[in-house]
Order: structure tokens, then C-alpha cells, then sequence
């Protein structure tokens, strides 16, 4: 039989009795003559508790410290899963990041696996152990712990899955897969059958956080079968072997699977940008090198950039997006190079929000960004900047508009439910 990866949510795992469900989904699984690894979150909330206390401690905390702290919500719920399999008659075990090892890089708070040992666990699940595995947390080269970023429960079930050679990666939530836009959101939202591994990815970095971008591409690289599906569930659903959630395939799988696709195939918004414009910029070589150079070298994401064409004076505005939380350091790193760049203000607005639509259709049809345009210029909302990619289109609006734009967008685009 097969070798499944399951992993399980914050939400799933809120909880003894939540807990106490999780395991018997387990269970079934192993019973279903399966090897089973389970990676585990840890419970709702408990990531944001472990953060606030490390900001409390100390304002600038030292990111290899704090890893320390966050990793521990993973450890207990690995922990307790372990002893709730034993309570059902489970053979069971934790197997704690450092423990396998998984092993990351050192960029504390942030960390990428390069490499997880899977001989150990192979030979347990072999011999019929269930292996529950803290997700978010490994090991560092200086034997320190480390964290994935935030929601990296996922990307750590890809990476297991993809170093034990498993049949399919089951990501459990507290939705029944991934839908044309957040089902909370939205109640027309439509549940996808399947999902291209490059529309994940886009929909993943964008904003819809079903998945975290990183496990997207690391299931597109190493080639992983992943399936988002429901936790919240009883003995009578059907089993995760007959796909009841929604599948990311390949772009070739998908054309042998769904013909009557919609050219959009989902909507996303981000409230975690905001906009900064630089006023009268020197139009001449050079000048806009000196404002982003800076925030390359400061890490700092620059998203959409868009820069006016300029009037008789040769000075131009030019406006862009950073993430929210890199605004402070953004507008320092400006303020202080304000004679080097040349620029008459600085304006900034952290009230506005993202909001894209993807689908591998864009390719093969036209006059998707002017539905998009005309729809919202129906309601009136405006757009302040816009950026494209191959399957993408994204513009940025006024915060408070969101939830009525991506609504009016789901139904522009045909994608609402009967
Ligand atoms: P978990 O704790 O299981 O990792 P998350 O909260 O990280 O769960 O992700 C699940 C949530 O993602 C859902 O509750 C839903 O609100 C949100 N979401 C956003 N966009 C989508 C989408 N397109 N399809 C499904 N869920 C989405
Ligand atoms: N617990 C971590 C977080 O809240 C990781 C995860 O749940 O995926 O970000
Ligand atoms: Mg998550």
C-alpha cells in the first residue's frame, strides 16, 4: 500500500478534542493499510501567544532566540498527538526537529530545509509506527533550533513528504480544499476539483494563505502530490484515498481533467502591503537605482512600482509597494539618502490592499484586466496601481473596499456558485 503524509492545522489541532478527532482520521488512515507520517501546527493561536511574548521581552529580539520560543507550540502538539494515538492502540512517536534532523539554513525566523534525514523514520513507519512530526521547526548548521515563517507547518509536510518518497501529501484544514476565493470571504465561492501547482503558487503569494507559497514550490520542484482537505470531518466521509478535497496538478494533468474551466480560475487580496510615493524624482539615468538599491540591499520586497512619465520639468513621482510590517524601515532608509535621490516628499498610506486574479487561462484569452477594470470602476472603486504577470493581474485599492471588490470580481468573472 501507500506512504501518506498528513498534516494537520493550527485549527485542527486546537484542542484535546480536536486532537482527539485528528488521531482517529490517523488511525483510518494506517488502517487503510498505509505508512503514515503526520506533521502537526500548533494550536490556533498559540504561534501569535509565543510572538507577542518575545516582543515583550525585548522590542529587537534576536531572531535565533525567538526561534527558540515559537518552535515550543509544535513540540507539545506533536507531543500530545504521539499520546492520543497511544490512548486509541496506535503505535506512535514524535520526532522532533532536531531529532530526524531537518536540516535548515541559518536564517533564523525564516529558514529554508536543505535536507531531511529520513532513515530513521523509514525504518519506525516500516515496522508500523506512526512518526508525528512538529512542523515550522529545524535544525540550524550551528545545532540551533530554527523556524520556517509563518504557516510553515506546510512547506515542512512538503518537505517530508517529498524525503520519504511519498505517494500523496494530505493537507488538512478547517476548509474542504482550496476555492475560486477565501470561502470566508465570500459564501459564492466554489471548491476547486483541482488547482495547477503555478496557480497555487500564485494564488499562495498573493495572499490566499490555504497554503504557504513556500510548500507550492517546493510540491512543484520535487514533484509532490498534495491535496487540501477537511479536518473537520466524522467516520462517514469519504477517505482522503478517493480525493474528496482539491488536487494541485500539472498543467498536463489538468488538461486531461477539466475542460469547462473558467479563465479565471481564483481571486486574492493582501492587506499587508502599503504604498509609498516619492514626489518631483529627477528624471534622468540612475535615479530611481538609488531608491531601490537601498531597500534591495535591506531586504525589503518591492512589489508594484510604478513611475509617471514627466511633465516640462523633467521630475517625475514615483510610487510603490513594500509589505506593511517593512513601512518604518522603509521610509528610514529613504529619509536618510533624501539628498542622494533627490525627491520633494515622501507620502505614505498602509491602507490599502491587494487584490489579484490568477488563472492559467489569461494565456490563451484576452481582455481579462479590462473585465477587471471596468468591474470595479462599476463600483466605483479606485484602482492605485496595477502590475501583471503571465497568469496574473493585480491592483492596488483602498483597504476599506476590499472584501466588496473581490466579491464584485468573483461574480464579473463568472465564478459565483448556483
Ligand atoms: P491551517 O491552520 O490549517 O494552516 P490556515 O488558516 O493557514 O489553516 O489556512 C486556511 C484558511 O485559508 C481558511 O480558513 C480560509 O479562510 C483561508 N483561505 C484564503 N483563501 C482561500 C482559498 N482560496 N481557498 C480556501 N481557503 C482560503
Ligand atoms: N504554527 C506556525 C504558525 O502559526 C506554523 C504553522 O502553523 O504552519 O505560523
Ligand atoms: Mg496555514
Amino acid at each position: 500500500m501507500g506512504r501518506i503524509v498528513m498534516k494537520f492545522g493550527g485549527t485542527s489541532m486546537a484542542g484535546t478534542e480536536r486532537i482527539r478527532r485528528v488521531a482517529g482520521i490517523v488511525k483510518r488512515q494506517q488502517e487503510a493499510g498505509h505508512e503514515v507520517a503526520v506533521v502537526v501546527s500548533a494550536m490556533a493561536g498559540e504561534t501569535d501567544r509565543l510572538v507577542t511574548f518575545c516582543r515583550e521581552a525585548n522590542a529587537l529580539y534576536d531572531p535565533a532566540e525567538y526561534d527558540v520560543v515559537v518552535a515550543a507550540g509544535e513540540q507539545i502538539t506533536s507531543g500530545l498527538l504521539a499520546l492520543t494515538l497511544q490512548a486509541m492502540g496506535c503505535k506512535a512517536r514524535s520526532w522532533l526537529g532536531w531529532q530526524l534532523p531537518v536540516r535548515t539554513d541559518d536564517a533564523y525566523a525564516k529558514a529554508r530545509i536543505e535536507d531531511i534525514d529520513s532513515g530513521a523514520l523509514l525504518a519506525s513507519m516500516a515496522a508500523g509506527e506512526i512518526a508525528v512530526i512538529p512542523g515550522f521547526q529545524g535544525l540550524s548548521p550551528d545545532g540551533r533550533v530554527t523556524t520556517l515563517g509563518r504557516g510553515g507547518s506546510d512547506t515542512s509536510a512538503v518537505a517530508v513528504a517529498a524525503a520519504i518518497g511519498a505517494d500523496r501529501c494530505d493537507i488538512y484544514t478547517d476548509v474542504d480544499g482550496v476555492y475560486t476565493t477565501d470561502p470566508r470571504i465570500v459564501a459564492k465561492a466554489r471548491k476547486l476539483k483541482n488547482v495547477t501547482y503555478e496557480e497555487m503558487l500564485e494564488l499562495a503569494s498573493v495572499g490566499s494563505k490555504v497554503l504557504q507559497t513556500r510548500s507550492v514550490s517546493l510540491a512543484m520542484k520535487e514533484k509532490v502530490r498534495v491535496q487540501v482537505l477537511s479536518s473537520f470531518i466524522d467516520e462517514t466521509a469519504p477517505a482522503a484515498d478517493t480525493i474528496p478535497g482539491t488536487m494541485i496538478v500539472s498543467d498536463e494533468e489538468l488538461e486531461g481533467l477539466d475542460m469547462e474551466r473558467q479563465v479565471i480560475t481564483g481571486i486574492a487580496a493582501d492587506k499587508n502591503e502599503a504604498k509609498v510615493t516619492l514626489t518631483r524624482v529627477a528624471d534622468r539615468p540612475g535615479a530611481v537605482a538609488t531608491i531601490f538599491g537601498p531597500l534591495a540591499e535591506a531586504n525589503i520586497n518591492v512589489d508594484m512600482i510604478i513611475q509617471n512619465i514627466a511633465k516640462d520639468k523633467g521630475e517625475t513621482d514615483v510610487t510603490f509597494t513594500v509589505p506593511a510590517a517593512d513601512l518604518l524601515r522603509t521610509q528610514a532608509l529613504l529619509e536618510e539618502r533624501k539628498e542622494a535621490i533627490g525627491y520633494y516628499r515622501l507620502i505614505s498610506d498602509d491602507k490599502v490592499a491587494k487584490i489579484s486574479v490568477v488563472g492559467v487561462g489569461m494565456r490563451s484569452h484576452a481582455g481579462v484586466a479590462a473585465t477587471m477594470f471596468k468591474a470595479l470602476a462599476e463600483r466605483g472603486i479606485n484602482i492605485q496601481a496595477i502590475s501583471t504577470s503571465e497568469i496574473k493581474v493585480s491592483v492596488l485599492i483602498d483597504a476599506d473596499e476590499v472584501e466588496l471588490a473581490v466579491r464584485v470580481l468573483h461574480t464579473a468573472y463568472g465564478l459565483d456558485a448556483e
